[in-house]
């Protein structure tokens, strides 16, 4: 497969117009071979100043803001559409700038489109309920668009995260400025293309390329940016939302995790051991909800971990096109060698590496970024590499006693992403859903997703959720209206009537 296939103009969408930044150049890479890919343009908090200008002014005309809702969900299923059309480039394009094996990005090439797809629906078929009155009055509750809101993006999942932002947004009314990461802005650029080949009215979308420090936190700041929805890092979402503060400015975070997947001494094993090898090593442990740290039922301890040990090892590392390929390269070489620098820790603290802990050491991934699976044992749960997010593939595991040691290992921990639970006794699996702090909870199954089901995390992965029905609602404000319903002249001013 040629990258001159994907080739992506090296242009932002600034406002609807197309154009080359003037701001310093990103050499975006395939973290397959080592090689640059094309080099990106960065664009400037110039270029957000006119993205906000553009936004505020596509937003409010009433072109676009007098659209009723089901009129508004035209643009969003015309999108769906040209995603659908352009869905093998798309995913080829992912493969290439961020190694996920083309099995994968298919599927999240799929999802976006479902993304747009799922909340046209919602828009054909949202109510607005009136409250029930108190007194001589009806009353009830508008939903109105905010305005210009900004979409900061990572790069493990880009078409997906961008999807999963512009539909809402977009779907109650916004003009929308996404700042995708500096790794991978190739996708996030073809998506805009694709969005406005669909019809979609110029100013509505932008998409900035460039550093977070620079971009990301201009779109922050701007006092014409009045939402912010972001997904990355922990430290990157708590400074955020400190700006936030400062303009009592409404952010969503969907933020960073380490979640526990637990075996129980019922489970069937060969569900958990596929499970958990999913969960992990899928994406190369490059999601936000993997699930990295696993306990195991201190009864069947040894016996799982030497099954799990032995399928990883077998799993099949490689180049995202091959198709028997599982697990590709991480998505640059600065993020393995932080992956690897974390294995190297887990040994100076005194865990055994079970299986990987290297790069592997077949000649032809030798220039990519790849990284075998890891399973690592020994380490207590105040481990660092049994608290911090390495964002790899690499689990740990760790034995419990009993229900209540089980519950506050897994709850020791700063995150509240995801858990995963494998029983066959649903009573129990039910009773840890409830006690585990997390966001998300899978009982025998892991990573499965619904655009209709909320997510978002607790703790500090996160405030907030995104999908879901009540998805738009969180890139709308809302506006209570009173009617008053009596004849009389309000007895309080005494006015006679006349
Ligand atoms: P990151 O370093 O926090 O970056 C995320 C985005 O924020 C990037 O676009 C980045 O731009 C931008 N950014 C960086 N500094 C900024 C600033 N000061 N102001 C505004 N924007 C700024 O995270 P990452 O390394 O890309 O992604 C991995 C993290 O994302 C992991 O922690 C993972 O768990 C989390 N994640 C969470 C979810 C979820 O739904 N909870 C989903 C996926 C990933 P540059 O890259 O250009 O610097």
């Amino acid at each position: 497969m040629s990258p001159e296939y994907i080739r992506v103009p090296d242009e932002m969408l600034v406002g609807g117009k197309w154009r080359q930044a003037d701001g310093p150049t990103t050499q975006v890479l395939n973290p397959a071979t080592g090689q640059v890919l094309q080099t990106v343009s960065q664009s400037s908090a110039d270029d957000v100043d006119e993205a906000v200008a553009r936004g505020a002014e596509a937003a409010n005309d009433p072109a676009w803001r007098d659209l009723l809702p089901h009129q508004r969900a035209r643009y969003l299923h015309a999108i769906a559409d040209a995603i659908d059309a352009g869905a093998e480039r798309l995913a080829t394009l992912q493969t290439f700038n961020t190694g996920k094996t083309l099995h994968e990005t298919r599927g999240l090439v799929a999802s976006a489109a479902a993304t747009f797809r799922y909340f046209a629906a919602v828009l054909e078929t949202s109510d607005e309920a009136m409250t029930t009155s108190r007194g001589d009055y009806c009353t009830w509750v508008k939903h109105e668009a905010i305005g210009v809101v900004g979409a900061i993006a990572p790069w493990n999942s880009p078409v997906a995260s961008d999807a999963q932002k512009i539909a809402p947004a977009l779907a109650a009314g916004n003009a929308v400025i996404l700042k995708p990461a500096e790794w991978t802005p190739l996708v996030s650029l073809a998506l805009a293309r694709l969005i406005m080949d669909a019809g979609l009215p110029a100013g509505l979308l932008s998409v900035l390329p460039g550093r977070g420090s620079v971009v990301g936190d201009a779109i922050v700041r701007h006092p014409g940016v009045g939402k912010v929805s972001f997904t990355g890092g922990t430290s990157t979402g708590r400074g955020i939302a400190h700006l936030a503060a400062e303009k009592l400015m409404p952010v969503s975070l969907e933020l960073g995790g380490k979640s526990p997947t637990v075996v129980l001494e019922d489970a069937d094993i060969d569900q958990a051991v596929a499970g958990v090898m999913y969960g992990i090593f899928s994406s190369s442990g490059q999601s936000c909800i993997a699930g990295s740290r696993l306990f195991v039922a201190e009864s069947i301890y040894d016996d799982f971990l030497d099954r799990l040990v032995e399928c990883t090892r077998a799993l099949p590392v490689g180049d995202g096109f091959d198709s028997a390929s599982r697990v590709g390269p991480l998505v640059h070489p600065k993020h393995r060698d932080g992956v690897a620098a974390y294995v190297d820790l887990a040994r100076e603290e005194g865990g055994r590496i079970r299986c990987g802990g290297s790069a592997p050491d077949d000649p032809e991934l030798a220039d990519g970024s790849y990284y075998l699976p890891t399973i690592i044992d020994g380490l207590p749960n105040d481990a660092r590499v049994c608290q911090e997010e390495i964002f790899g593939p690499v689990l740990v595991v760790l034995p419990f006693r009993d229900e209540d040691d089980l519950v506050a290992q897994a709850n020791d921990s700063v995150y509240g992403l995801a858990a995963g639970v494998w029983t066959r006794d649903y009573r129990r699996a039910l009773r840890l859903a409830d006690r585990i702090e997390a966001g998300n909870v899978w009982i025998n199954t892991y990573k499965v997703f619904s655009i209709s089901t909320p997510f978002g995390g607790v703790k500090e992965s996160g405030l907030g959720t995104e999908k879901g029905r009540e998805g738009i609602a969180a890139y709308s404000r809302v506006k209570s209206v009173y009617l008053g319903m009596s004849a009389e002249p309000n007895p309080w001013a005494g006015v006679p009537r006349a």
